[in-house]
C-alpha cells in the first residue's frame, strides 16, 4: 500500500517530517519547561446544554471579550484554533501554491516555514543580524513575497523588534505584502504591542494566543487582528465551525474582567521569576546568556549542551534544545516555570556540574 501513498502524495510533502513539538519529542517528564506554557492551571466550568448544536463560527462572547482586551473593533478580529491556524490561514488566503513566497527572519518560530512548506509556498529567509535585530535592508530587497512574518518578542531569542525597523518594513511593503507581527508573548512586554496601529498600516496583521500568558495552551485558541478587508478575506477560508463550544465558553470566561486581572497578576509573578532564573543561570561561568528576556523564557549557550540536556531529560526535567536553529549553536531554551520547578532545574544543574566535575 505504501507504493500507493508514494504515488499519490503531493511532491512538496515528500521531504517533510511531522513537526517535532515539545509533546512529541518527550512522552514522559515531570517538569515541562520546554514549550513556553504557563505553570498556572486555572479552573473553568463548562455548560454542556448546547453540545448537541454546532457552535458559532466566531462566538460572540470570545470576539467581544478579546476585542475589548486588545482594544480593536470586532471586524478587525478573527478567532482561530490557536495562532498556528492563523498562520496557516494567512498563507492559504494570500499565497498561491507553487508560485508565491513568504519571508521569515531566522532564528524564529518554526511554524511559518512548516505551514508554507505543507502548502507548497516558497520560504525566503533573511536572517536576523548578530544582535538579533531585523536586517531591514535585506528584508526590503525582497519585493516578490506576499507575507512577511516577524515574531515580536521573538521566539526563541526573547528579543523585541525596534519600532523604527518595523515601521520601515511595514511602509516598504504597503502596496506589496502583508506584514504579520506575531505577538504570542506580548503580555510579557505589553508596552510594545502593534494592535493599536491598524489605522496607520493597511498591511499590518497581528497574531495573538491564549496559549502562553493566558495559561490555556490546552484550549487551542488564538486570534488574528488586522484591518477589516484582511479579516474578510480570511473569513472566506476558515472552516465553518473552527471553535468548539467548550473552547468558546472557556475563552470567554478567561477574558472576563476578573480573569484578566488574574492574568496580569500571573504575568507579574512570571516576570519576577524570570529575573530570578536569569540571574541564577548567569552565575554559571559555563553559560552565556543569549538574546533577551522579553517573553516567558530564557536562552543560554553552553558548549556541553547535549550532555546537560540528556542529564536533565533523564531526570524528567524537560527544556528545549535550540542548537539546530541558525546562529544558535549550543543554545538551550528554558520556559519560566513555577518557583518550585525553577528551583529544581537550578538544583539539577548544580548537581550536574558537581557530578561531572565542571566548576560553577
Ligand atoms: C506558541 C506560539 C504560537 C502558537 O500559538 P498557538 O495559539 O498555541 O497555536 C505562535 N507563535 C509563536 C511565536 C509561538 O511561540
Amino acid at each position: 500500500m505504501s507504493s500507493l501513498v508514494d504515488q499519490l502524495i503531493n511532491d512538496n510533502l515528500i521531504p517533510l517530517k511531522p513537526y517535532e513539538s515539545a509533546r512529541r519529542l518527550y512522552a514522559g517528564g515531570q517538569d515541562w519547561l520546554n514549550a513556553n506554557e504557563s505553570p498556572f492551571a486555572n479552573h473553568y466550568d463548562v455548560d454542556s446544554s448546547h453540545f448537541n448544536r454546532y457552535p458559532s463560527c466566531q462566538p460572540d462572547g470570545v470576539i467581544n471579550g478579546y476585542a475589548a482586551y486588545a482594544g480593536v473593533e470586532k471586524g478587525q478580529l478573527m478567532v482561530t484554533r490557536g495562532a498556528d491556524e492563523g498562520i496557516e490561514l494567512l498563507i492559504r488566503t494570500f499565497c498561491t501554491p507553487g508560485e508565491d513566497s513568504i519571508l521569515i527572519c531566522p532564528p524564529t518560530y518554526g511554524m511559518y516555514a512548516i505551514s508554507a512548506e505543507t502548502c507548497n509556498i516558497g520560504v525566503k529567509k533573511v536572517p536576523l543580524k548578530a544582535d538579533f535585530s531585523l536586517d531591514v535592508e535585506g528584508i526590503c530587497s525582497n519585493n516578490d513575497v506576499n507575507v512577511v512574518f516577524i515574531c515580536a518578542p521573538n521566539n526563541p531569542t526573547g528579543t523585541q523588534v525596534a519600532r523604527q525597523d518595523l515601521d520601515t518594513v511595514l511602509r516598504h511593503f504597503t502596496d506589496k505584502a502583508l506584514v504579520v507581527v506575531d505577538e504570542a508573548y506580548i503580555e510579557f512586554d505589553a508596552d510594545n504591542t502593534w494592535a493599536n496601529k491598524l489605522a496607520d498600516y493597511p498591511n499590518l496583521v497581528i497574531l495573538r494566543t491564549l496559549s502562553k500568558a493566558f495559561a490555556l495552551a490546552g484550549l487551542r485558541c488564538g486570534f488574528t487582528i488586522a484591518n477589516d478587508d484582511v479579516i474578510a478575506a480570511l473569513m472566506k477560508v476558515i472552516a465553518p465551525y473552527p471553535i468548539p463550544d467548550p473552547v468558546a465558553q472557556i475563552a470567554a470566561e478567561a477574558l472576563s474582567k476578573e480573569n484578566i486581572g488574574r492574568l496580569h497578576a500571573q504575568v507579574d509573578i512570571l516576570n519576577a521569576e524570570k529575573a530570578r532564573l536569569t540571574e541564577a543561570l548567569s552565575a554559571f561561568e559555563e553559560f552565556e546568556m543569549v538574546g533577551d528576556t522579553k517573553a516567558n523564557y530564557v536562552l543560554f549557550r553552553y558548549a556541553g549542551c547535549k550532555a546537560l540536556m540528556a542529564y536533565l531529560v533523564e531526570r524528567g526535567m524537560l527544556i528545549r534544545d535550540q542548537s539546530k536553529q541558525l546562529n544558535l549553536e549550543n543554545c538551550l531554551r528554558v520556559t519560566i516555570g513555577s518557583p518550585e520547578q525553577d528551583d529544581r532545574l537550578l538544583q539539577l544543574i548544580n548537581d550536574y556540574f558537581s557530578q561531572t566535575g565542571a566548576s560553577k
